[in-house]
């Protein structure tokens, strides 16, 4: 098809102009209809958020997305950048988009008045229909909705001329989706001027009363705490959300597992081949969702998935790192490699309470906590009754993050029946995989109280009860 480029032709087209909430509405209509995914990548939603933003969206309401740190809320707006049409025409250099049947700014009343038909039309693609602000204390009119060139005016335009006007980031959206995270962080003054341009369509900036007619979905994000606090966000902003929209954490250890696995950096180096043993995953997962439940931990900013997904790469560069220096192939995550977790969990939690120097050993209880827990769903009681038959007397393993894994493997066939249920553990009975799976079983067999352990310089003794 050959996109109209002047008014004339636009009027020849046939091309009927809607709002960009007729058109989020009969886009989503259409997407549903043809059974089309409407989130892709959206995992973990189905039933609980997606359902309504459907309904907020053909209801042709703002919504606002209540939810912790790490919840997908900046995706998911995102992601409805996808409901508007491939392309829309705009009179063409018209900083605010305007509508070529309707538009607002002089500049294009102007132009109209000059060209007529022959006005230039331009086709705006539906990326450039989306602007994103993270809302912060310093946030200003000026870079929200614009400001009065002070030279203008006093050259003698007259006060209320939009000639003297400098565009900010909403009206630059207008037939548009705009963005704000974090909303109570904006100034109440920002508010009001906001919520003035939305719902009156004029705006007063630096005392002068300006008239925008915009077009425009508005979007926002918010801490549920923040959002909820008494005074951080003025009433009538908030009513102006036709829905609020709470996201939730994964609720399932096999939906984090997926968002992770398909967030993370790819691991592909020439010469090594990454193996992620299903119980390690589960681990890495399980640190997350334990965190969620301490009572010891600050909820109101969340443990995100970015740290389920920042732990499970520094779990597989430890490992990676391993196979480098001992020149082997196979790279394949240990327990011993989460001794370095807590590089990419400070920061992420927030302990009620904690001094600085606890944080490590509250970190350590947290990850142990974890390996108890997946140790316990993997095997069921009693499961290694005879190796603690076996492995008894003076009997010691010792195992490290940098022990190579054929020495490993062969510390472990002397054990048959832990070698069996660490073969049990993993795909290929390799010895990576095996000292990985045996390491698994002894801290689980530790944790759970059958076995000692002693740990010096990262290098840990397993050693029999007497
Ligand atoms: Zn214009």
């Amino acid at each position: 098809m050959k996109f109209p480029q002047t008014l004339a032709e636009l009027e020849q087209s046939g091309y009927q102009p809607r709002s960009v909430k007729a058109e989020l509405q009969a886009n989503l209509i259409e997407k549903i209809r043809k059974g089309r995914e409407l989130f892709p990548g959206i995992i973990g939603y189905d039933n609980t958020v997606i359902p309504e933003i459907e309904n907020a969206v053909l209801s042709g309401h703002d919504i606002i997305f209540l939810g912790e740190r790490g919840q997908a809320k900046t995706r998911i707006m995102r992601s409805l950048i996808e409901l508007l049409d491939a392309s829309i025409p705009v009179i063409a250099g018209c900083e605010i988009n305007d509508n070529p049947f309707k538009p607002i700014c002089k500049k294009c009343h102007a132009a109209l008045d000059e060209h007529k038909g022959a006005t230039r039309i331009a086709w705006l693609p539906r990326s450039r229909r989306y602007a994103e602000k993270l809302a912060t204390p310093d946030v200003t009119i000026a870079d929200l909705i614009g400001d009065i060139d002070p030279i203008k005016v006093a050259e003698g335009r007259y006060l209320a001329d939009e000639h003297a006007v400098h565009y900010g980031l909403v009206p630059r959206t207008n037939r548009g989706i705009f963005s704000i995270n974090e909303i109570p962080d904006l100034h109440e003054k920002i508010q009001v001027g906001l919520f003035n341009l939305l719902e009156e369509r004029d705006v007063q900036i630096r005392g002068y009363q300006v008239a925008l007619p915009l077009d425009i979905c508005i979007v926002a994000t918010a801490n549920p705490e923040d959002y909820t606090s008494r005074g951080r966000i003025i009433t009538p902003l908030k009513d102006r959300f036709g829905a609020q929209i709470r996201t939730h954490y994964p609720a399932t250890l096999d939906e984090e597992c997926a968002i992770v696995r398909q967030e993370m950096n790819r691991f592909q180096f020439d010469g090594f081949r990454v193996t992620l043993p299903e119980f390690m995953e589960k681990v890495i997962v399980e640190i997350s969702q334990t965190a969620r439940r301490r009572s010891e931990i600050n909820h109101s900013s969340g443990i995100s998935v970015r740290m389920t997904i920042h732990n499970m790469e520094t779990l597989i560069s430890n490992a990676l790192r391993r196979a480098i220096r001992l020149n082997e192939q196979e790279v394949i995550p240990r327990i011993s490699d989460l001794v370095h977790l807590p590089a990419t969990m400070k920061g992420k939690i927030e302990w009620n309470f904690a001094e600085n120097h606890e944080e490590e050993g509250k970190i350590a209880a947290l990850i142990r906590d974890a390996v108890q827990k997946i140790f316990r769903e993997t095997f069921p009681r009693g499961a290694f009754e005879p190796f603690l038959k076996q492995f008894s007397g003076e009997d010691t393993l010792e195992v490290s993050e940098c022990t190579d894994s054929l020495s490993y493997a062969e510390k472990i066939e002397r054990y048959s029946s832990l070698r069996e249920k660490a073969a049990g553990l993993v795909d290929r009975s390799t010895p990576a995989a095996l000292a990985s799976a045996a390491e698994f079983v002894l801290e689980g067999l530790f944790i759970t109280g059958r076995i000692l352990k002693e740990t010096h310089d990262h290098h840990t003794r397993y050693g029999t009860k007497p």
